[in-house]
């Protein structure tokens, strides 16, 4: 039936792909995807041959309209994003919407998502995640988001650029603390893939110590603020917050 298909890539390995996607990207009549060099790529892998529409960032808006008007017309549009599920952390959200509100059917097809697959092996205790995907690019911008995010009680998702790594990392420190966890995933079903845990003491050393560290894709979850920590450990935690936070009053 006519619909838009949400559909899940690979994050880096391309086996990384489900029976349903393939076969929902060989019958549709066009992807639309984030860059069609991209996609056109993993679809010749499985020999699939397709119509693309590019549909990114700056151009989601004329997009949608053509995308709705051909599921309007009967047809069937796979959506996409470079890697993984699209609409997070991603374009295609907007499609999306304006999809749904014109009354069209919406089917999600489930695949790779970076943040649930550092999840995953991480060892940490996910009966509650808050997914944050990347922070602000400005120092400033990003320290009174991490202060906000280091009192929920929910390990913390973030994705992180390569040339921003060090810092943030440095930033997680001073606003969370030495002591709470941290896994670096890096790379994730690609040939240099590295799961690392460690305290968030121990967090710039370990990215010091190898500058191959410092490179490729990362998720990084932080452990959320302990549900029992004593009154005194609170007290401080809030102090330092505080602190910061008065540093950054005008
Ligand atoms: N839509 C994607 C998903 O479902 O995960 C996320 C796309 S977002 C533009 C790209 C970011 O996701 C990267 O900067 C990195 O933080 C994270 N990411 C994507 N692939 C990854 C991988 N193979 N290993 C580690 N992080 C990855």
């Amino acid at each position: 039936a006519h619909a838009l298909y949400v559909l899940a890539t690979p994050i880096g390995n391309a086996a990384d792909i489900t029976l349903r996607a393939l076969q929902l990207l060989a019958m549709a009549d066009a992807v639309a995807c984030e860059d069609t060099r991209n996609t056109a790529q993993l679809l010749s892998r499985y020999g699939i041959q397709q119509q693309l529409i590019a549909t990114h960032q700056h151009n989601e808006r004329e997009a949608a309209e053509r995308i709705i008007a051909r599921l309007a017309a009967g047809e069937r549009i796979v959506l996409v994003s470079d890697a993984g599920t699209p609409a997070v952390s991603d374009p295609g959200a907007r499609v999306v919407d304006a999809a749904l509100e014109a009354g069209m059917r919406v089917i999600p097809v489930p695949g790779a998502s970076a943040a649930v697959t550092a999840l995953s092996a991480s060892g940490l205790v996910n009966d509650h995640f808050h997914f944050h995907g990347f922070l602000p690019a400005k120092a400033k911008a990003r320290d009174s988001e991490l202060a906000r995010l280091s009192r929920l009680d929910a390990t913390l998702v973030l994705y992180e650029a390569p040339h921003r790594i060090v810092e943030t990392v440095d930033a997680l420190l001073r606003v969370f603390g030495p002591a709470r966890r941290i896994v670096f995933a890096r790379e994730l079903t690609k040939l240099f893939e590295q799961m690392h845990r460690c305290a968030l003491a121990d967090a710039p050393a370990w990215l010091a110590a190898d500058a191959n560290r410092q490179r490729g894709e990362f998720v990084l979850l932080i452990e959320g603020m302990p549900a029992r920590a004593d009154e005194g450990e609170d007290t401080l935690d809030a102090e330092r917050i505080l602190g910061l936070l008065l540093e950054e009053c005008p």
